[in-house]
Order: structure tokens, then sequence, then C-alpha cells
């Protein structure tokens, strides 16, 4: 498998945990794929990797599968009234088997590192893809570690430590540890799937893919991406360009990098103008799963959406927990950092950003149920009544 540096365009081969070029230190991508087919056939007896193959042309076999993917892509029809444009989609990948989208990642990344002989795996988070490598480590028998700082909220530790991963609480520099856990996986040969590894950004892929499908080959005007390391970014807009190369799509979708205005380097760098995003100090936002304040793939976001006439859009906190309650009460329950993306929407269609005629597509990329402390901003209210009192209640309901 040959990596490919997008930005100084210098090629690797076979160095299955290189991360970023030597050269630029930008992020390495797999060779983009031109021409394939997809297996048809029925999706409820195949699993992403049986159909989508041809795209994953360096995989030889499935290891490890936990039936991720093929998640719904929801036509919502009340939220396109209360936009105003002609066309709302929502993909929820808290379908899959750990509630978030991390699960496509993971999959790919730990079937080629199994493929490659490694036994033991690793990842640097606190939330989605924590719980995601533990969940594929555990289905695939193998010695996984989940590397957290010291400072993690409590409720997060045990749906981790539940899956028999080990977990370690690291004192020192968050940030450093992304690094760290690289150089110490080069050197004792664990396989670490950090946020924008370039297999996990392969997974990816599939989102764009199952999109074009499921819209009859004719993808949206814009996709609305919560963004942190840029990996789902930079895996979506690889999904399309394949799917275009090989001639099931005549047109991509705009991109657009949606952040939380308490932490958002890569719209703060989109809105200066700038090529490089700058670290962003003291990050505050609900929407923690999106909190990455020094994306390792900001600058390859910046690029792609110079490119692909894509924009970066950055939403406060009010609007994300007031969107966070609007999808709960349209059916959809997600966490607040996937709120992000409805409500970058709403932003840009009052700001006339999007026009009437757009047709959109959020990802609702994690489940709400992952982080229920949240709740408490909600001002949720309840009733209470004696037994004998329900009747008045119900009848005036
Ligand atoms: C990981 C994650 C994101 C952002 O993905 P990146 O690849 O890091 O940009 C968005 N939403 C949720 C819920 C996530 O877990
Ligand atoms: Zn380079």
């Amino acid at each position: 498998m040959q990596l490919i540096c997008q930005n100084c365009g210098k090629r690797y081969a076979d160095q299955e945990l290189l991360y970023h070029c030597n050269h630029c230190q930008e992020p390495l991508e797999v060779g983009e794929v031109f021409v394939g087919s997809i297996r048809v056939g029925n999706p409820l007896r195949q699993n992403m990797m049986d159909r989508y193959s041809d795209f994953f042309p360096y995989l030889q076999k499935t290891a490890v599968c936990l039936q991720e993917g093929f998640t719904p892509l929801f036509k919502s029809s009340s939220f396109a009234q209360k936009l105003g444009i002609q066309e709302v989609l929502l993909k929820n990948e808290t379908q899959n088997p750990t509630w978030s989208f991390k699960d496509r990642g993971t999959m790919v990344a730990m079937n080629y590192a199994i493929q490659k002989g490694f036994h033991q795996f690793g990842t640097v988070s606190t939330g989605n893809m924590a719980v995601s490598v533990a969940a594929y480590g555990a289905a695939a028998g193998k010695k996984t570690v989940i590397l957290v700082g010291n400072d993690i909220a409590k409720e997060k530790l045990a749906p981790i430590a539940i899956y028999g991963a080990q977990v370690i609480l690291v004192d020192g520099e968050y940030g450093n540890l992304y690094q760290e856990s690289i150089r110490l996986g080069w050197k004792h040969g664990i396989y670490f799937i950090n946020s924008d590894h370039p297999l996990r950004v392969e997974g990816y892929k599939t989102i764009a893919y199952e999109i074009c499908e499921q819209t009859n080959f004719n993808p949206p005007d814009y996709m609305i991406v919560p963004t942190s390391s840029g990996g789902l970014l930079r895996g979506i807009e690889k999904g399309f360009a394949e799917f275009m190369a090989a001639g099931f799509i005549a047109k991509k979708p705009k991109l657009v990098c949606a952040q939380a205005a308490g932490c958002a380097p890569i719209v703060k760098a989109w809105e200066n103008d700038a090529e490089k995003i700058v670290c962003w100090q003291n990050p505050q936002t609900e929407a923690h799963a999106i909190a990455n304040p020094m994306p390792p793939s900001g600058n390859r976001v910046l690029q792609i959406l110079r490119q692909e006439q894509g924009f970066a859009v950055a939403v406060a906190e009010d609007a994300i927990l007031q969107t966070q309650k609007d999808l709960a009460q349209n059916g959809l329950f997600v966490q607040p950092a996937s709120a992000v993306a409805l409500a970058a929407a709403i932003k840009l269609v009052k700001e006339g950003l999007l026009p009437r005629q757009a047709r959109i597509a959020c990802v609702l990329t994690g489940s709400g149920l992952k982080y229920t402390s949240v709740l408490s901003k909600q001002q949720l209210s309840y009733q209470t009544c004696g037994i004998e009192k329900l009747e008045g209640l119900l009848k005036n309901l």
C-alpha cells in the first residue's frame, strides 16, 4: 500500500505506522481508487467491505467486523420546512455498533493491521474513538490499550473499560499524547488508531458511498460535517472523489466544516484566509467530541475547502444545545458535537450562504446517550401528581 502526502506529493510504501509526512508534517493519505464497482447484493447479508471491496484493494479479508455502516439517510421534511430549503438529509451515524461513525474507521484500520501481523491496538481518546477501538479490540480478541487524560470525566471511563480494554489515565499535556503514542507504538508494536490515521480516514469514505447509493447517485449540494481532527471530513471528501472518478456521480457536494465557536481553530484560519491553523487557547464547549484545539488534519481541511469551494463555520453554544433539543423533538437524540452540523446549516441559511433550492446533508455523528450529563443544561421539565389526580391531567393533555 502506498501513502501519499497531499501537500508535497512525497510517497511512502509499506509504512503502516506513519501518519504524517516526514518532509512537511502534513497528513498522509492512501492512494485514490479510480475504478471499481459496487458489489450489488442484499446489504442485510453484506458488510461494508463486501459491498465496497473494489475501493479497499489493500484489504484481503475481514478478520473483525461488528456490522458497522449501512446507516439510514433520513429525509427530514420538518427541518427542510423550518430552514426553508429544498431538502435536509440526516445521515444517522448513531446507529453504528458503538453509536458513532468512528466504527467505520476502526474496522478498516484494525483489519489492515491484523493482516500486517499486529496483535496489540490502542488509541488516544476520551470519547467515541476510545469506545470504538475498545469494542473492536474485544471482538478481535486482541490486547487493547486506551490512553486518556487524567482529568477525564468519571462517566466516560466505565463505558470504555466494560469492553475489557486496558485504560490508562496519563498525567501530563494531553496534546502531546497523540505524538507520543505513535512514537511508542512504533517502538513496541502497538498499532495506534488515532483520530486522523490514514486507514481510519479510509473507513469514513463509506459514508459518502452510502449517501451516493441512498440518493440514487444524485448526492446533495452540501455536506455539513462536524470537525475536530479533520479525519471525518477528509474521508467523506475522498469517498465522493472516488465515486466521481469511478463514474457513479457527476458532481461532488461542497463540504462545510462545522465547529463549535468555543473551539474553532479551522474556522478561525479560514476566516483569516490563512493556510495554517494555530492552536486554539482554552477550548470551551459542551461539544467535547469536536474540541481538538490543534487538529492534526486542520491544514489539509483548509486545503480541501479551498479546492472544493467549501467553507467553514462556527456555531454558538446556545445554538448547539437548542439544536440538540430540536433534533430530539424530531425523534433523533444526538450528542452536542453532532448537533453542530444542523446548527451550522441554520446559521448559514440565515446568513444567506445556502440557497433556497439547496439540498443538504448533515452527519449526525454520535448518540446523545453517550453524554447525558449535558442534559442538566437543557431545562427539561417534569410533572408529578397523586394517582387519583392522574385523570385530571390526562384528559386535558
Ligand atoms: C470524532 C467525532 C467528530 C469529529 O471527527 P474528526 O475526524 O476528529 O474530525 C465529530 N462528532 C463526533 C460525535 C465524534 O465522535
Ligand atoms: Zn509532505
